[in-house]
């Protein structure tokens, strides 16, 4: 980059979304800081189920999802939960939710969905070539298993909706569900197998090594909490963080869930809330499986991370600062060892993560309307692993002026004013 086009741009956030941000601001020529209390990928990225899910272009706002509502409330073994304290404050996001689920609207939320997801591949492969989370990412497809022919059979809608996308959906029986994974019990009555999907097999040290390379490039990373945005004079934004006063030629505000309060003050109340998920880490067993497994009978999914497998399950409405409540999910451990038989269902750790959730699923890239010089990128929701690289490589397209690959006016953060 030249002088006069090179900017100094602080990233709020060290998850998946910020770090994607801050490499490819990086790599396009700009001097870089991002600014996080916590170390690299500490929050919401480090703990998921690490599926790059390019298949899940429908949204959770579906009309069957509505029909489903009542049921899912109701059942105390149901990963959908809101706790009675929150209700009052999760209504209007509820509410917000349930008119996404109109026709009209959620084609329009899939087809963004798509322009965000068919691109992520191609992202994801770009930003870790050179890093030591190469060897950390691979096409390993994704698998959901269906205990009877009808409840695979009321996937058919969605199946079909994905299927307008050209996303590649196999339906295998109980023969090839041995074959995909020998490991898990005879029981299942047919499938689903999503051969393009990927897996990060390790979230967290997936974003601890894109960081890593970030810094040995220059990169600064501040371990610092960013308490107020100042972006009154013109091509400056100043950050006062708990220990130090910044100065940037832009931002970027990419601190997930916590990013509400962050912008509150520059004239944006926006629904973001929080989808509280939990996950247990269990035993490897001898005979494992090799790729992220959906039980969606049972609401929960089994993925090999690291050198353990993870239990991950979990749509808890209950803002960011509730205590977590680890019952319902160390129930599952008993129906986890139905699946896996080899599996020893006694977990090792356990984890509560905050998803930066909008009611429309889809996040919100792009510069302020009245703030040029403050990009935000955050509120992936259940995607935000697999869209962190390509939301960062359509940031560094918004700060570098160039035209972008995708329409981006579904993402603006002006359709909350
Ligand atoms: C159980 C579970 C399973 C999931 N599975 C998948 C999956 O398989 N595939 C997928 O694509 N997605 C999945 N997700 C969703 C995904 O994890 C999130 O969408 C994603 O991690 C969000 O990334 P982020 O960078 O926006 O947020 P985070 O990773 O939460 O990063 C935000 C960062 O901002 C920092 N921060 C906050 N406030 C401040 C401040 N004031 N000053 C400085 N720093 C601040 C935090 O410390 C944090 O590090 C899952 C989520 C959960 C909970």
């Amino acid at each position: 980059l030249q002088r006069s086009t090179r900017k100094t741009i602080g990233v709020i956030g060290g998850g998946i979304v910020g770090i994607s941000c801050a490499l490819f601001l990086q790599r396009s020529g700009h001097v870089v800081e991002v600014i996080d209390y916590a170390g690299p990928g500490e929050g919401a990225s480090s703990g998921n189920a690490g599926i790059i899910a390019l298949s899940e272009v429908v949204p959770l706002s579906t009309m069957s999802t509505l029909a489903q509502l009542p049921s899912l409330l109701l059942s105390k073994t149901s990963p959908l939960r809101v706790r009675a304290s929150y209700l009052p404050r999760a209504a209007p996001w509820l509410l917000r939710f349930v008119l996404a689920c109109r026709e009209k609207r959620l084609r329009a939320i899939e087809t963004a969905l798509n322009g965000l997801l068919s691109n992520s591949w191609a992202s994801w492969t770009e930003i870790v070539r050179g890093t030591d989370g190469e060897h950390l990412l691979s096409r390993a497809g994704w698998l959901q298993v269906f205990e009877t022919a009808a409840s695979l059979a009321r996937r058919q809608t969605t199946i079909n909706r994905k299927r307008r996308f050209g996303i590649l959906i196999e339906e295998v029986g109980p023969a090839e569900i041995r074959q995909l994974e020998p490991a898990l019990a005879p029981r299942f009555a047919g499938g689903l197998y999503y051969p393009k999907n990927g897996l990060v097999h390790d979230p967290l040290k997936m974003v601890q090594a894109l960081a890593e390379s970030f810094v040995a490039t220059g990169g600064a990373y501040h371990r610092e909490r960013v308490m107020t945005i100042d972006p009154a004079q013109e091509n400056q934004v100043k950050i006062q963080t708990d220990t130090a006063r910044r100065n940037y030629d832009a931002i970027v505000v990419a601190a997930g869930a916590w990013s509400r309060s962050l912008v509150r003050a520059l004239g944006y109340d926006m629904p973001l809330d929080t989808e509280r998920g939990y996950h247990l880490m269990l035993e490897k067993p001898r005979a494992t499986i090799t790729r992220s497994v959906n039980f969606p009978d049972h609401g929960f999914s089994l993925t090999p991370i690291g050198d353990a497998i993870r239990l991950t399950s979990g749509l808890e409405f209950a803002g960011l600062n509730a205590h977590p409540d680890f019952r319902r999910i160390q129930r599952l451990t008993r129906h986890a060892s139905q699946m896996i038989p080899e599996l020893v269902a006694v977990s090792t750790s356990q984890w509560l993560g905050f998803r930066p959730s909008f009611p429309d699923s889809l996040p919100v890239i792009g510069a302020l309307r009245d703030h040029p010089g403050v990009v935000v990128a955050f509120g992936h929701g259940h995607l935000g692993l697999t869209a962190g690289p390509f939301t960062g490589s359509l940031v560094a397209s918004i700060m570098g002026g160039v035209p972008l690959p995708i329409d981006m006016s579904p993402f603006s953060p002006d359709r909350w004013r």
